[in-house]
Order: structure tokens, then C-alpha cells, then sequence
């Protein structure tokens, strides 16, 4: 079985998917990680701005299980992410990985942008998390412990509009995705309502 979860930064998606993985003993993927590993290594390689030449080679060398990184969580790789994220070639170096790990028994649950669009648009189970920009920016703001708010609103709102304006693989629910806006949701509400969205999916 498998569980695709999209939605914009910061909207509860990554808690969401690792609760649902947990729930069912099933793989998890946080493909939003794949894209942060080629950001970074695109600016360890080539440098700032980040070349198309550089996150292209960095994405078909990529070996996504020995890469673990203290800065891959910090708001600038999330936004060198989103950069190379818009890249064609980019995105197809990523697609096979991501589609193989869907197929790991007995289900895997992947988080991303494209999961239920492009990755698996077969997955049995599609959930689109979102939630206001001010409250994911909010959000953001405690898990980073910054200090200035507005400037973490201006980061959301400059990746929201890169990932839906992208021509490949744009940020958008699919047409069989249920949404869960989890503006006014506690974690413990959102993993429920989410549990009750794959419950109605779940293959015998
Ligand atoms: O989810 P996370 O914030 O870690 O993702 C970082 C960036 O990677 C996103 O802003 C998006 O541009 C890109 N991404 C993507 N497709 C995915 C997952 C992430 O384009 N499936």
C-alpha cells in the first residue's frame, strides 16, 4: 500500500507522514530530504548562485542512503531545495528512487510535493496538508528558534509560490487527494483525521 502526502513547507506533512508509517509498520520517505541533499551538495560543488550544471551532476550521483547532514534542516537549504527543485533533470534523476522505495512491502509512505501527481499517482491513499502561510510560518519560527517572524513568513511565501509555479512537477493536489487543513489542529487532531482519510483507503 501506498500513502502519498503533499502540501506547502511547513504545513505538517513530515509529522503527519512519520505518524502514519508508524501507525501502520510501514517504510517512510521525506523526499523533501533528496531535494535539500542535492541543494547542499549543488553549493558545496559549485558554489552560490546555484548552477543548473552543478544540481544536475549532483542529483545523478546522489547515493540518498550515506547522506546525513546538520545543515539539511536550516531555511537556506530549504530554499537552495526549492531552486533546484525546478530543474527538469533535477527531478527525473530523483523519480526512480523515489518510485522503488514506494514498492518496499508491506506499504511506504512518502511526503513530498509531487508524490500523489507524479511519483505514485497510483498511491491507494492521497492527503494534501496545508495550512495558513502565517501559521506555518509560525511553525517554522519555533522549530528554528528564530527570531524574526516576518522574515520567516517572506521564506514560505517566496518557496509557496517556486513550488506552484514551477513548470515541472508544480505543488498542487491531486484531483483524488483529500485535503486536511491543519490551520486549527493540534499534531494529535491532524494524525487522527489523517488515519481516518486511510482508513476509508485501505486495501483490504
Ligand atoms: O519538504 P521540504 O521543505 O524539505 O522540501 C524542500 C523543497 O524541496 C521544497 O520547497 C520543494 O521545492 C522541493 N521538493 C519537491 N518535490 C518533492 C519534495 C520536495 O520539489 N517531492
Amino acid at each position: 500500500m501506498i500513502i502519498a502526502v503533499d502540501g506547502p513547507a511547513a504545513a505538517g506533512k513530515g509529522t503527519i507522514a512519520r505518524a502514519l508509517a508508524k501507525h501502520y509498520g510501514f517504510h517512510f520517505l521525506d523526499t523533501g530530504a533528496l531535494y535539500r541533499m542535492v541543494g547542499l551538495a549543488a553549493i558545496r560543488s559549485g558554489g552560490e548562485p546555484i548552477t543548473a550544471t552543478a544540481a544536475i551532476a549532483a542529483a545523478r550521483t546522489l547515493d540518498p542512503s550515506s547522506f546525513v547532514d546538520a545543515d539539511l534542516r536550516t531555511e537556506k537549504v530549504g530554499a537552495a531545495a526549492s531552486i533546484v527543485a525546478v530543474i527538469p533533470e533535477v527531478r527525473a534523476a530523483l523519480l526512480d528512487f523515489q518510485r522503488s522505495f514506494a514498492r518496499k512491502a508491506p506499504g511506504a509512505v512518502l511526503d513530498g510535493r509531487d508524490i500523489g501527481t507524479v511519483v505514485c499517482p497510483d498511491a491507494h491513499a492521497k492527503l494534501f496538508i496545508t495550512a495558513s502561510a502565517e501559521v506555518r510560518a509560525r511553525r517554522r519560527q519555533m522549530e528554528l528558534g528564530a527570531s524574526d517572524y516576518e522574515a520567516v513568513l517572506a521564506d514560505i511565501r517566496a518557496r509557496d509560490a517556486r513550488d506552484s509555479q514551477r513548470a515541472t512537477a508544480p505543488l498542487v493536489a491531486a484531483q483524488d487527494a483529500v485535503t486536511l487543513d491543519t490551520s486549527g489542529m493540534d499534531i494529535g487532531e491532524a494524525v487522527a483525521a489523517a488515519v481516518a482519510v486511510v482508513e476509508a483507503r485501505r486495501v483490504p
